[in-house]
């Protein structure tokens, strides 16, 4: 059983009487104090350490929202926004304890999907797998784009997160693809931000269409981990479903090579996505959990996405991208150029669940835990990256599990070395090389999301003063009590 910080927020009220008021609000069968139903947001599959909530409440409309935290605002009671708890990062662990706002169980509905505008309007609980279901079998031409996370996990906890997906390439981070939200702020008011703000009460379906370019408050919400209000709606774009989607995988022998290619497919601009794995990866998904890696064999394996509308389109964009594989292996970098279909034909079907996603990447979930280092890499540094955190793997004795990403046509790029561990066994030993990890790539500049508390620590000494002071200003403005999930970025 996790053992619970002692906390004493109960200083204005008491338990009871919060449980009283809890009842009033959601009715009794929404409302739980008991350890059994707790238990299960103590924790999540990283090392972070553990802590029981007070109460879980499971909301079904802004009004209740609206009055809990006013409530809570006025009685100092934390409360812990949550959808399913899949961010990797201990970010829904309710490190002062307090009431834990489960989203994903009836706040789950679609609202809106606009076929001109290419938007989808949801519920924070609104998981991968629904909305996939929903647009195929509604909106077959339109699509979404997805991460590694399993179908269960959330679509609005990763764009608010600025998650990075199967289009990530071409469209950037999961941030930039929302058009609105609806925002319960600490003082019980309701905001709407984007296009969809005009209207008193409620905005018209159709008008979610647009972030810019009034004065972008949508900054006060996005990657704050729930600590500046209580997302009600949120609009996310959609894309074309194009009839053609095939996959391009290049065997890579030597890790310092990894950056130029990451970087040069990237800026072809002729794929939706390039995903590149450490080798041991691709033999975890052909079912070598532990695997070794052999003097000579390859190092990383990548993946590109090429869609298109044609049979034309495709030939080009294909063609594009075999001559920028022609100038690669020019400069002496030695790769193979392999057809993923036929590939995953001859090795493993399981691999397949890196491409069709979302899907159970079980390599992911072969261990109890999980944590990493994911983080936005300056592109230039990719190769100092990889090699550096590879030896850190094998100082730990640890199968390298290394992915990384061209974001936005290798404006910026995504690498995230992962740890599979054996959870309350191993963790201590894990949260070492982790750290390690860490020290690392901030000093080359990298800069993690989802970012656990302990690691904001290690940041805030690198970060900019001022930055730091007006990031502490604005959370006070928001929250001034401090009781929206706290503890967030050591505040
Ligand atoms: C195996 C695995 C693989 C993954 N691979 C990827 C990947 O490839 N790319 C990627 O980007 N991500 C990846 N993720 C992370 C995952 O996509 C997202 O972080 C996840 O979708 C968000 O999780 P969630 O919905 O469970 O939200 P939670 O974890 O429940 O919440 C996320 C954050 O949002 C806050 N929050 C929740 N609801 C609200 C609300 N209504 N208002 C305000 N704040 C709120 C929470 O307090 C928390 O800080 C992976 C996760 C797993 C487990």
């Amino acid at each position: 059983m996790t053992i619970t910080k002692e906390t004493n927020i109960f200083e204005k009220v008491n338990k009871e009487e919060v449980y009283q008021k809890l009842v009033e609000i959601f009715g009794k069968e929404n409302v739980s104090s008991k350890s059994v139903d707790l238990y299960p947001y103590s924790y999540d599959m990283t090392e972070c350490a553990p802590n029981m909530p007070d109460f879980v409440v499971i909301p079904e409309n802004k009004e209740q929202l609206v009055e809990l935290v006013k409530y809570c605002n006025q009685n100092v009671i934390p409360i812990v926004p949550y959808i399913s708890g899949n961010n990797v990062g201990g970010l829904t662990i309710p490190e002062r304890g307090g009431i834990i706002v489960d989203f994903g169980k009836k706040m789950n509905k679609i609202l809106h999907i606009n076929e001109n505008m290419m938007y989808a309007l949801l519920e924070p609980g609104v998981t991968f797998g629904q909305l996939k279901k929903h647009l195929d079998e509604n909106f077959p031409h339109l699509r979404y784009n997805y991460p590694f996370a399993p179908p269960y996990a959330g679509v609005v906890g990763n764009a608010m997160l600025s998650g990075m997906n199967n289009m990530s390439c071409k469209i950037g981070s999961m941030g930039d693809s929302i058009n609105g939200l609806e925002v319960i702020t600490v003082d019980g008011d309701i905001a709407r931000i984007g296009s969809c703000f005009y209207g008193k009460e409620e905005a018209d379906p159709d008008s979610w269409w647009s972030r810019y370019p009034m004065p972008d408050l949508m900054g006060l919400f996005v990657n704050w981990q729930g600590m500046t209000g209580l997302i009600t709606k949120c609009a996310v774009q959609l894309w074309p479903k194009k009839p053609i989607r095939k996959f391009e995988a290049l065997i890579i022998f030597n890790l310092k090579d990894v950056g130029e290619i990451c970087r040069e497919i990237g800026r072809t601009e002729v794929i939706d996505d390039i995903a590149l794995g450490s080798i041991e990866i691709v033999k975890m998904c052909c079912g070598i959990p532990e695997p070794k890696t052999f003097p000579g064999e390859p190092r990383m394996m990548s993946i590109s996405t090429i869609t298109a509308h044609t049979e034309n389109q495709y030939k080009a964009k294909k063609e594009i991208y075999l001559n920028i594989i022609e100038k690669i292996k020019q400069q002496g970098i030695r790769i193979y150029s392999i057809d993923f279909d036929e590939f995953v034909k001859l090795f493993n079907l399981r691999l397949r669940s890196l491409v069709d996603l979302p899907s159970m990447v079980l390599s992911l979930f072969e261990y109890s835990g999980l944590t990493w280092f994911g983080s936005y890499a300056p592109s230039h540094k990719i190769e100092e990256l990889s090699q550096k955190v590879d030896k850190l793997f094998k100082k730990y004795n640890v199968p390298l599990y290394l992915y990384m990403k061209s974001m936005k046509y290798s404006h910026y790029c995504i690498f995230r070395p992962i740890i599979r561990f054996d959870k309350f066994k191993d963790e201590e030993r894990i949260h070492k090389l982790l750290e390690e990890i860490i020290d690392t790539c901030l000093e080359l500049g990298c800069i993690p999301y989802k970012t656990p508390a302990w690691m904001t620590e290690k940041m805030r000494k690198k970060i900019n003063p001022g930055w730091l002071k007006l990031f502490e200003k604005v959370k006070k403005m928001m929250d001034p009590n401090a009781i929206l999930n706290p503890g967030r970025w050591n505040t």
